[in-house]
């Protein structure tokens, strides 16, 4: 009967100690899994920031062109035969633009009509004029909406990382244009982050959200995917419409990762749900984490996924680490098993399972200390003499508390040796600190069990390793984290600024112009503004080169700033070599008064330009206007007035400031 009890207590004692430990692994793994999705997604986020705030810089640059505008307006607006030849006009005026920004990340430039059909492909010139409503729902929002509209959106053709632009001409709507990335892009941005983790990217396309727009015979460029026929990837063919540098290669080693997930029985059905999720994949005694990230379109539907498969020796070493506490468990359990049942086994056998079990708990990779039920140690195997840098003989029949314990509370108390003794329970603590014989802390995870003779505690052994590296890991991610979201907040702040001369760009100036506007008008205050252009600057570019013109730009900036006086002047790049001053609270002689002021600083600086048919310097001519913003002006009848009088300037003979109409 009490071998019975015996046995039933022994399993019970496995069973729990292999779910506890079991639990503990699941819980550590969740826990990384969860930190490296994140880390993922703070990268990923990234860098769509940062390529949609190059398209955006692109578009601001070029797009604002009345001049394109027009040409854009006349081919909305002309019969088929004129509408034919301005589209040449426009793919010709913009080509050489094209070739350059298609290396620079670029994948499809793209021009639509306000109703949805296609206008100009820069990438496919001779496709035009079909319907694109059904396929591409970021066309139809820019259009009906006259907002941008940013996300991912399968096409016609290939996919893409989608920028729309609603395109306006004097209050007319004249359609929309496209700047969009390819996934290749976004990986080759990707990988320079996330090289330290060795991730390998795989892009799948939900054939769902694909397949019915292909144009017909282009299912070719689509190859289906190896875990799932539901989604495929972009194969060798579709490199012919992406000029930024073909499909990713995938690597064997990939291939071979595949085929282990592809094991899963649950794979489909997860990939089916459409969320992010993520598995634990074993290759060749390694582990990897493998991450689902859901890629939403533009109607914030799933439409593929991008996965991450990133070598995971951490796991690893938690596994090894789990395994080897499970097996000293058990070995402890047969250990009290045998005693409990009181076996008589013959000295020498006992003297071998004494030098079995030596061996054993030297070589486990883990410290291990047995005491008796005074908390004085009675054994410490080679690995805690060697972290604790104690041997032996110094530290038998020594107090362990006194020893090498750290307790904050000053007393025994706090031990977990005395703890597990007066409560018979084993005793477990994810963080506690020992104390090493110079003196140094150091964090360690243990187990503390007592140990029982005739139903009585004897003393205690207690299991332990040091976790110090393992904090570090979890510290070192949570810094990259914050430093890739410290570098989103740098990239946003750029995307304000001219990068040539270093002032406020178009984008901001808009911003800035709207809120101003507002303040003045509920103040009842006066605004003054100057729109400067420097004359015959295309001459100057001509005959001294284009670098010579961008210092000449950063001058006539140098000039206008330090005719600027007043902190709440605000200057802007308005476009190429035209410059935008708003001046609060400033009556209309007074702005004259500073436009004279930067006409002399330029003029003081003499920057020679000797094919100006105006004078052999750099000239400035300026339009200058201000009001008291009331109910019957906006804002554009505002910058309008500014822009007729610089013509006006201009047409005058430049070299002048105009402040009448
Ligand atoms: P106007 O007196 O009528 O203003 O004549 P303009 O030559 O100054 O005007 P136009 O609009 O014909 O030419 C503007 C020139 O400015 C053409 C373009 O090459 C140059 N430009 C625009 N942006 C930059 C830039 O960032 N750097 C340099 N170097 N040149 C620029
Ligand atoms: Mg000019
Ligand atoms: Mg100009």
């Amino acid at each position: 009967m009490k071998t019975i009890h015996a046995i039933v207590i022994f399993l019970v004692a496995v069973v729990l100690s292999a779910v506890l430990i079991g639990q503990r692994y699941k819980q550590l793994m969740n826990d990384h899994l969860m930190m490296r999705e994140s880390s993922q997604k703070v990268a990923l986020t990234t860098v769509t920031n940062t390529l949609r705030l190059v398209s955006r810089s692109l578009a601001d640059e070029v797009l604002q062109k009345e001049d394109l505008l027009k040409l854009v307006h006349d081919i909305v607006y002309s019969g088929k035969e004129q509408r034919n030849e301005l589209r040449g006009e426009l793919y010709r005026c913009l080509y050489q633009m094209y070739a350059r920004i298609s290396q620079h990340s670029i994948r499809q430039f793209h021009f639509h009509f306000p109703d949805g059909r296609s206008m100009l492909r820069f990438h496919a010139p001779d496709k035009a004029d079909d319907n694109l409503r059904p396929y591409r729902p970021s066309v139809v929002i820019a259009n009906r909406q006259h907002i941008e509209v940013h996300g991912y959106e399968s096409g016609r053709i290939v996919h893409g990382f989608r920028h729309v632009y609603p395109l306006n001409y004097h209050g007319i709507d004249i359609g929309s244009v496209e700047i969009s990335n390819s996934f290749q892009q976004i990986n080759k941005e990707l990988s320079a982050i996330t090289k330290p983790t060795k991730t390998e990217l795989l892009f799948l396309m939900d054939k769902s959200d694909l397949w019915y727009k292909l144009s017909e015979g282009l299912d070719k460029l689509y190859t289906p995917s190896s875990l799932n026929p539901d989604y495929v990837i972009e194969n060798q063919d579709a490199s012919a419409y992406d000029h930024f540098g073909g499909t990713i290669q995938t690597s064997p080693f990939l291939e071979q990762l595949q085929l282990q997930l592809k094991k899963r029985s649950d794979l489909k059905t997860r990939m089916a749900e459409g969320n992010d999720f993520s598995f634990v994949v074993r290759y060749s005694s390694q582990l990897y984490s493998v991450i689902f990230h859901s890629i939403r379109n533009v109607s914030g539907q799933h439409a593929a996924y991008v996965v991450a498969f990133t070598p995971e020796p951490y796991l690893r070493s938690l596994l090894l680490n789990s395994i080897i506490q499970f097996g000293v468990a058990l070995i402890l359990f047969v250990v009290i098993f045998h005693y409990r049942i009181g076996l008589t086994l013959s000295r020498k056998k006992q003297e071998q399972t004494k030098d079995f079990l030596m061996t054993l708990s030297d070589n486990m990779g883990q410290g291990m200390y047995a005491t008796d039920k005074e908390g004085k140690l009675t054994y410490i195997n080679r690995e805690a003499e060697k972290v604790l840098g104690l041997t032996s003989e110094e530290s038998l029949n020594k107090c362990a508390h006194d020893l090498f314990h750290v307790d904050d509370s000053g007393h025994e108390q706090g031990c977990f040796i005395l703890n597990a003794i007066i409560e018979g329970a084993t005793c477990q603590q994810e963080m506690a600190f020992f104390r090493n014989r110079l003196n140094k802390e150091f964090p360690v995870e243990l187990t503390c069990t007592p140990i029982f003779t005739e139903e009585k505690i004897v003393g205690t052994i207690t299991l332990f390793h040091d976790i110090t590296q393992r904090l570090k890991h979890q510290q070192e991610l949570v810094e990259a984290k914050t430093q890739l979201e410290e570098a989103n907040q740098h990239l946003s702040e750029l995307a304000r600024v001219d990068a040539l001369t270093g002032i406020a760009n178009r984008r901001e100036f808009d911003q800035t112009l709207s809120s101003l506007w507002k303040s003045s008008y509920r103040k009842k205050e006066r605004l003054g503004i100057l729109m400067i252009d420097i004359d015959h600057f295309k001459f100057y570019n001509d005959q001294y080169g284009h670098q010579k013109g961008d210092n000449c730009l950063q001058q006539v900036v140098q000039a206008i700033c330090q005719s600027c006086l007043r902190p709440e002047d605000f200057i802007a790049r308005y476009g190429g070599e035209e410059f935008i001053v708003l001046l609060p609270q400033t009556a209309h002689d007074d702005a004259v008064h500073v436009a004279k002021r930067i006409q002399q600083k330029i003029a003081e600086k003499a920057i020679a330009h000797q094919k100006s048919p105006t004078k052999p310097v750099i000239t400035l001519s300026i339009g200058v206007c201000s009001m008291i913003p009331h109910d019957l002006s906006s804002e554009q009848q505002f910058i309008d007035c500014a822009d007729r009088r610089l013509y006006v300037a201009k047409n005058n003979g430049r070299n002048q400031i105009c402040d009448q109409d």
